[in-house]
Formats: C-alpha cells, sequence, structure tokens
C-alpha cells in the first residue's frame, strides 16, 4: 500500500465527501512572524500556499480567528479550485506545545499559553488534526523527501525567529516525556550570555536566533554584516557539536529564514565550528548542510505529520511514509 491509497473513512470512522482529484492534508505552520497554509498531496506534493503574519497586538481568540480563516480559505481552495478533497489537518507549531499540540505555547507568540490548538482547529474544520513541533515536523519532511533521506540518524534544525530542533535516532523521531525532545535552542553556548525567553541564559536561541540578532545589533537579520553571519554560523555550529557528541550522529540538516538567508557564510562558519568541537571517532567527520525543501519544508513537514497520523489511525504496519513508528 501506498501513501495515496489512505482511506479517510478509517481516519475517524466518519464518511467524508469524496473528490474525483484525490486527496490532499491541510498543513498548517505556526512561527513567531507568521502562519502559513497550504495543501500538499499524499506524495508530498505541495500544491497550494498562503501565509498571514503574526499580529502581536491580538490577543489569543482574534489570533486563532487571523488563522482560521486562512485554513478555511485553502479547504476552500482544494475543493473549488484543485477539485481535491481534504482528509487531515497537520500542524507544525513552535514550541513548547504538548503532545499532539493539543495545547500550544510557543515562546514568541505570546498571545497563546496552553491554548487548545488541536481541538479548536478539529472543531473548525471538522477534520482529524495532528500536531507536532515545526522543528521536529521539518525533520519528519527532510527525512522523507529532503537532505535526510535514507538516514537513519541525523538532527534538523530551525535558525529562524527562533532556533528549534528534531531529532531522529535509529529512524524514529523522537518525543521525550512531553513531546518536546530536540529543543536544540536551549543549549548553552555562552555561558555567561544573554537572558533567554526560557527563563535560562546563554541559550542558543538567545544568542543566534533571529530575535536575538536584532536586540544585539539593532539590526534586522535580514541586513546582516559579514561578522553576525558568521557569528551565528559558529554558535549553531557549536550547538550542533554538542548534539552528534552527544547522540552519536553524522548528519545536521539546518533551516529556517536565518541560516537559509546567511547562506553560505553561514554553513561554512558552522562546520569549521562542529569541526572544531566534534572530536570522538564517532562524531569526527559530522556535516552540517541546508535543508533540500528550502521554504517548502515547514509546510511538508506539517503536512507529513498528518501524513503520519493517518497511518498510525490505520494501524498500517510496512507502509513507507514519513518516518513511520
Ligand atoms: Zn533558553
Amino acid at each position: 500500500m501506498s501513501a495515496d491509497e489512505v482511506d479517510p473513512q478509517a481516519v475517524d470512522g466518519a464518511a467524508k465527501p469524496r473528490v474525483v482529484g484525490g486527496d490532499v492534508v491541510v498543513a498548517v505552520d505556526i512561527g513567531g512572524t507568521k502562519m502559513a497554509v497550504g495543501l500538499m498531496t499524499m506524495q508530498g506534493e505541495l500544491i497550494d500556499r498562503a501565509q498571514v503574519p503574526v499580529d502581536h497586538g491580538l490577543k489569543s481568540e482574534e489570533l486563532f480567528v487571523v488563522l482560521a480563516e486562512a485554513v478555511d480559505q485553502q479547504i476552500t481552495r482544494a475543493r473549488q479550485h484543485h477539485r481535491m478533497s481534504p482528509i487531515a489537518v497537520g500542524v507544525g507549531c513552535a514550541g513548547p506545545i504538548s503532545i499532539g499540540a493539543e495545547t500550544v505555547s510557543p515562546l514568541n507568540i505570546f498571545a497563546w499559553r496552553e491554548f487548545p490548538l488541536r481541538q479548536r482547529l478539529a472543531a473548525t474544520t471538522s477534520l482529524p488534526v495532528y500536531g507536532e513541533l515545526d522543528a521536529k515536523a521539518l525533520a519528519l519532511a527532510e527525512g522523507w523527501l529532503g537532505a535526510a533521506v535514507g538516514k537513519q540518524n541525523f538532527l534538523a534544525m530551525v535558525v529562524s525567529t527562533g532556533i528549534g530542533g528534531g531529532v531522529v535516532l535509529n529512524g524514529q523521531l523522537l518525543d521525550g516525556a512531553t513531546g518536546n525532545a530536540g529543543h536544540v535552542g536551549h543549549i548553552i553556548v555562552e555561558p555567561n550570555g544573554r537572558r533567554c525567553e526560557c527563563g535560562s541564559q546563554g541559550c542558543l536561541e538567545a544568542e543566534a536566533s533571529g530575535l536575538a540578532i536584532a536586540a544585539i545589533t539593532g539590526r534586522s537579520p535580514t541586513e546582516p554584516t559579514y561578522e553576525i553571519m558568521q557569528r551565528t554560523g559558529r554558535l549553531v555550529g557549536i550547538g550542533a557539536a554538542s548534539v552528534c557528541n552527544l547522540l552519536d550522529l553524522d548528519l545536521v540538516v539546518v533551516g529556517g529564514s536565518v541560516a537559509l538567508g546567511f547562506a553560505a557564510t553561514f554553513f561554512n562558519s558552522a562546520q569549521a565550528a562542529l569541526d572544531e568541537h566534534a572530536k570522538l571517532s564517532f562524531a569526527r567527520g559530522a556535516r552540517i548542510t541546508p535543508v533540500r525543501l528550502a521554504d517548502q519544508g515547514p509546510l511538508i513537514g506539517a503536512g507529513a505529520v498528518a501524513v503520519r497520523g493517518i497511518h498510525r489511525g490505520r494501524r498500517s504496519a510496512g507502509v513507507r511514509v514519513p518516518m513511520t513508528q
């Protein structure tokens, strides 16, 4: 059986109207500055997308209304424009979240603290909703269709407004006790460094995220100096080395607007720091490399969360889908 043969009726037992064009999942990516919504086929092709900015002046409910309208528009486009049938919603959300994005409390979206995102989206869409940390979703996408295809062990990182990560170990995406495994943004890289939103000090996120760069330099991370690009890469490389040493990894894939925007300067600097700090025999030679799905990764990741959820719902053993577990 392939991913496109999923019968939506098996997902939640409820019959849904089906359109001839095939099934799509609605992918939702929630970050500190924008919320993106798209439509993904069961093969991982993104066929539509839109995004709305996160207005930090809005209250919790008002922000949800903005998201719900964007989701509703994509569902309408799926049916009317693409003649496709939306069968589930997949969400990638900045952390922390509770398992399945039942509640979300993104550090950089102050309006949402333990916001019941999964249930609210399920109520407004009448579709099954599956949620995951954004960086874990990206790890699913890169392992399924991107720079980590075929890799059983790797770290995926997002270096953007904030910094997140997802770890695949022995072919399994790590969850941890509360689903938050992979928060690489809170590895300490400067013991006496800046205060972090998490309450600690000197976290990678407090030193190298887009928000941190803006606070430190007074400049937008879209207008970096050479030194800033190099420093950001070095700090990310140091953090990546700690994870490679700890977990016996030889591949780190990095996405996010800051990392991809800083491009070769960032990656060369990150690789040099990784080489410098990953010295154990098993970690030596570890590579840090850009994500392959580029700016589609977060939405394909969110879609992959939905595809994984559908297959888990079917208990379909042996299906080759995003990180089956
Ligand atoms: Zn922190």
